[in-house]
């Protein structure tokens, strides 16, 4: 699966054509990002599961176990 990371929401509007007089839909698209932080400092995609992180030293902590001062984990 190809995820983009992000989900689309359509609103529908009507919109008044001042040239035809008639109204008409208007479909507004609002793009979610479906990242959630699931802690501290990484973050995942609620859609296909993929985990990001918000820096090297945190994908270090969580991918090696490599422990820092800056992230305060235990
Ligand atoms: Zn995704």
């Amino acid at each position: 699966m190809n995820c983009k990371h992000e989900r689309k929401v359509t609103t529908k509007y009507p919109v008044y054509n001042q040239f035809t007089g008639d109204e008409e839909t208007y479909d507004h698209i609002d793009t979610y990002s479906t990242f959630e932080d699931i802690d501290l400092h990484r973050y995942k995609c609620t859609q296909c599961g993929e985990i990001g992180y918000y820096s090297g030293t945190a994908r270090d902590y969580y991918e090696k176990g490599i422990k820092s001062e800056i992230l305060r984990l235990q």
